[in-house]
């Protein structure tokens, strides 16, 4: 590498590191100015791009050549539009990708009627090249203006993807939608302009290698401010403000996560609630008929609960009920779906699995439940016991309502013989005892 070659690419990343520095900043002050110094100065970039990858390219490595205007203003909109969404919201990405289409637009129209003036004999001209510059395509005004929302509606939903295969990496997960929409970008924008022509391999590794390195930079940039933003809130402020410095802490991703999560545990064990049992029982019942498995479900309710309740106070009611909970995760296998019916009560989904097994496990959960009870120290302790019914679908059952009703009359049946036992129907009852 020559020393202007080092040289020039310095000045490119320079130029990187300046426009997503002050893009960063304009964010950042988001706050006291609200968005408009970051917009307006994106639909800047719309027509500085153009401008630039019109005119002004440097032959980085031999065969390689860039131009600002694609690698460091292109990018840089990219980095916006993922910059955005990660820190607010869809309604504010989705404002943003109009903005910059709406600037993309204007700017070109006045382009095209611009070039109207060219044939004029009163045309001065005071620049240079400006025939050049003013060239107008409807192909390249169609094609510029598809893959830019293409680009930015892909940039988020690569996003999203890998954050799925990625989720705690956040500088590989910006890194990998960058790079995947610079490369689509630059297959579809290059084929579609350039295709045929001679040096169009040329072109074609220029630009992915051009973006890509800049999509380094900027990915490097963005999780440093990221990570920055997120230890600042959390430290400067902590989450005992107002409400709102919550929404400026927790990323949109984040925020609809949570939420996601709340709305199907229980608030005092932390297990699946009775909507999302329902919701699951169904699904799993769907499942089990695609797979031709069986499928157990068990409710479980805590024998004599009001007398603790009655003798120890509603708290350590409570802590039993958290210990059920608790002794569930030992006492089920993964696959299996514990939920908090309500009060007292538990429903447990067992999916791919025989009766005997659910009954094996359901009897587990009776000795876990109470070694629990004791190691915690709960007063009473020592009588704690529930009881059980256990239904099995498809052999006692054609829907979820049928099923969750059978289940049911097992356990009160189970509660009239006297309690702590674990119900099955006859049948299979007097299999299991005779073997
Ligand atoms: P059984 O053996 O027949 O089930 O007797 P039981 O006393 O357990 O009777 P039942 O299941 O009808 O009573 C449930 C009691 O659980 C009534 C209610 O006061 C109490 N309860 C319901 N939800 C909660 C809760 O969240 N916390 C506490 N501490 N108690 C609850
Ligand atoms: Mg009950
Ligand atoms: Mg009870």
């Amino acid at each position: 590498m020559t020393a202007d070659a080092l040289t020039q690419s310095f000045l490119l990343t320079a130029q990187a590191v300046a426009v997503c520095g002050l893009l960063l900043a304009f964010f950042s002050l988001r706050h006291r100015f609200g968005y408009a110094p970051l917009y307006v100065t994106l639909g800047g970039f719309q027509h500085l791009q153009t401008l630039l990858a019109k005119t002004l390219y440097i032959e980085v490595f031999p065969g390689i050549v860039v131009s600002p205007g694609s690698v460091v203003l292109f990018t840089a909109t990219l980095f916006a539009v993922l910059l955005v969404y990660i820190r607010e919201d869809t309604a504010q990405t989705r404002s943003l990708i109009v903005g910059i289409v709406a600037a993309n637009l204007t700017l070109s129209l006045v382009v095209w009627m611009t070039t109207f003036h060219l044939g004029s004999d009163l045309l001065v001209q005071t620049g240079f090249a400006s025939e050049h510059l003013l060239q107008w395509s409807l192909q390249a005004f169609v094609v510029g203006t598809v893959t830019l929302i293409v680009d930015a509606f892909l940039i988020v939903v690569l996003y999203e993807y890998f954050y799925r295969l990625f989720p705690r990496l956040l500088f590989a997960r910006i890194f990998a939608a960058m790079f995947v929409v610079v490369v689509i970008d630059t297959l579809l924008f290059v084929t579609a302009s350039f295709y045929g022509s001679t040096d169009f391999t040329g072109i074609l590794a220029s630009g992915v290698i051009g973006k890509a390195s800049a999509a380094l930079i900027y990915t490097f940039l963005l999780s440093s401010y990221l990570r920055w933003a997120r230890s600042r809130a959390a430290g400067g402020h902590g989450f005992s403000g107002h409400a709102d410095d919550i929404f400026h802490i927790l990323t949109y991703k984040q925020r609809f996560e949570l939420l996601e999560e709340e709305i199907k545990r229980d608030g005092l064990t932390g297990l699946f609630n009775r909507r999302f049992f329902d919701e699951n029982l169904r699904r799993e019942m769907g499942r089990a008929d695609r797979l031709a498995h069986e499928l157990n479900l068990a409710l479980i309710d805590i024998d004599h609960f009001k007398s603790i309740n009655d003798s120890y106070g509603h708290q350590v009611g409570d802590q039993f009920i958290q210990a059920l909970a608790d002794s569930m995760q030992a006492a089920f296998r993964a696959a299996d779906i514990p939920c908090r019916y309500g009060g007292e009560e538990f429903a447990i989904i067992m999916p791919d699995c025989p009766v005997e097994g659910a009954s094996r496990a359901t009897e587990r959960l009776q000795a876990e439940f109470s070694a629990l009870c004791k190691a915690r120290g709960l007063p009473g302790a020592d009588g704690v016991t529930f009881t059980a019914g256990i239904a099995n679908y498809p052999a006692d059952a054609d829907t979820a309502v049928d099923l969750i009703e059978r289940a049911d009359q097992r356990l009160y049946k189970g509660k009239r013989h006297g309690r702590n036992r674990v119900m099955l129907d006859t049948v299979r009852m007097s299999k299991l005892a005779m073997s």
